[in-house]
């Protein structure tokens, strides 16, 4: 008997873990962790020894808990697609550092880091590969540079795994492989199971107003996004809208883009970043920092939802220029400063309190599937059986995919377990 469990993410977003057991092996997709918390959140904890881990992208929600099994000294083999091994090692890194900033300690250290590293093993997009008896296959998600569906033939159950998916085209990557072969069980993200995205080319517009606006002014425009494959796309939508000021990127992206651009092959268009790069340059330290707001430019900063990274030392430098811009590129979760700006006005965050002159909006880049794409991808898939995860509506979704006639179901943490 096949078991599927999960071990985070259900009716909610962070921790993202499924655990499949086939009774011969036990191999576990993805092992994220929550970092809106402060101490990060970490998932339920997997009783026994795992036999293989398959990770389908770096992101923290994904692979930010794995080297707890260094610590287990449980070092199976990990599967990912080759830029994940690289993308993870900068994230868990930089995650032991802000822990230590936040005076947090994680469960651990570099030392496990390194271990885990040691475990990768990189496999390529439709090239099947064995974990004992299980066959699996990752294809294209479409999602960041490297996103993974985890296709899994399973003591006869053909199972899916999306981790987080976009079935159309950005700037930086295709959208995901169509191309899928016969599925009975399929677990899905849902981050946008209840709302539809605005149009896309209408928020690359609205970015690149805002940016000539703003320059218009004489002020500095200011963009915060996600490290891994959100700064780099901001970047080519900038580049290829004509943007030619001068355009700066700092934080962590500035690593982030130097790996992805390693990995050509996994770009839409392969030359794309090193064109767009040819306009930009790196700060390369703080003395960087303090000379580039006293021009009109164009930076883009971690992080995301203004927590951490460089962005916070800047809105603190440009809180009340009414002249600069500062636009947030995608979603902010619930009781993050970038979200309570957006409500109040004000910029909080630990012990800074500002009020903030700056021209202040959010746009929306994302790279996950919308409403629409989630339900066209499910009905594309057709599976006998739907687990919805990774979303704070996955009982809504569940319950609209039964009225269409699937057989779905949100697991939640006092009923996780389930017999195929
Ligand atoms: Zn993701
Ligand atoms: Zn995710």
């Amino acid at each position: 008997m096949v078991q599927v469990s999960f071990h985070g993410a259900m009716a909610s977003i962070g921790c993202s873990s499924v655990l499949v057991d086939t009774g011969g092996e036990k191999i576990l997709m993805d092992y994220g962790t929550k970092v809106q918390e402060i101490p990060p959140l970490f998932p339920i904890p997997v009783q026994g020894k795992v036999d293989a881990i398959i990770i389908s992208h770096a992101h923290l929600d994904h692979v930010g808990a794995i080297p707890i099994f260094s610590t287990k000294k449980n070092n199976c083999p990990i599967f990912s697609q080759g830029v994940t091994k690289p993308l993870s090692r900068l994230l868990w890194l930089d995650s032991i550092k802000i822990s230590r900033e936040e005076g947090v300690e994680l469960p651990f250290s570099r030392n496990d880091v390194e271990a885990t590293l040691d475990s990768f093993v990189p496999v390529n997009f439709r090239s099947p590969f064995k974990v004992h008896n299980t066959k699996a296959t990752l294809f294209d998600a479409g999602h960041i540079p490297g996103s993974a569906l985890t296709y899994l033939d399973a003591g006869g159950k053909k199972i899916l795994y999306t981790g987080d998916y976009k079935t159309t085209d950005t700037k930086l990557v295709k959208g995901a492989d169509l191309k899928l072969p016969e599925v009975d069980v399929m677990v899905t993200e849902s981050t946008y199971s209840d709302r539809e995205h605005p149009d896309r080319k209408l928020q690359e517009k609205e970015l690149v107003r805002t940016v000539r606006d703003t320059l218009s002014r004489d002020g500095v425009a200011l963009i915060s996004g996600f490290a891994v494959g959100r700064i780099d796309e901001l970047l080519l939508v900038l580049d290829s809208n004509g943007i030619d000021y001068p355009l700066y990127v700092d934080g962590m992206a500035k690593k982030a883009i130097t790996i992805i651009n390693q990995h050509k092959n996994l770009l839409k268009d392969p030359k794309s970043l090193d064109k767009a790069l040819e306009k930009a340059q790196y700060v390369a330290d703080h003395k960087m920092r303090k000379k580039i707001i006293k021009q009109p430019g164009v930076i883009l900063s971690t992080g995301g939802m203004l927590q951490g990274g460089p962005i916070v030392w800047y809105i603190q430098k440009l809180f009340d220029k009414k002249n600069c811009s500062l636009t947030m590129s995608g979603f902010q979760v619930e009781g993050t400063p970038g979200k309570t700006l957006l409500e109040t006005g004000r910029y909080i965050n630990k012990d800074i309190d500002l009020e903030v002159h700056m021209d202040v909006k959010k746009l929306n880049f994302s790279s996950h599937a919308s409403r629409d794409d989630l339900f066209e991808f499910i009905k594309h898939v057709n599976p006998e059986k739907i687990f919805c995860v990774h979303g704070e509506h996955t009982e809504d979704f569940a319950r609209e995919l039964n009225e269409q006639g699937f057989d779905a179901t949100a697991p939640l943490a006092n009923n996780r377990i389930f017999n195929l």
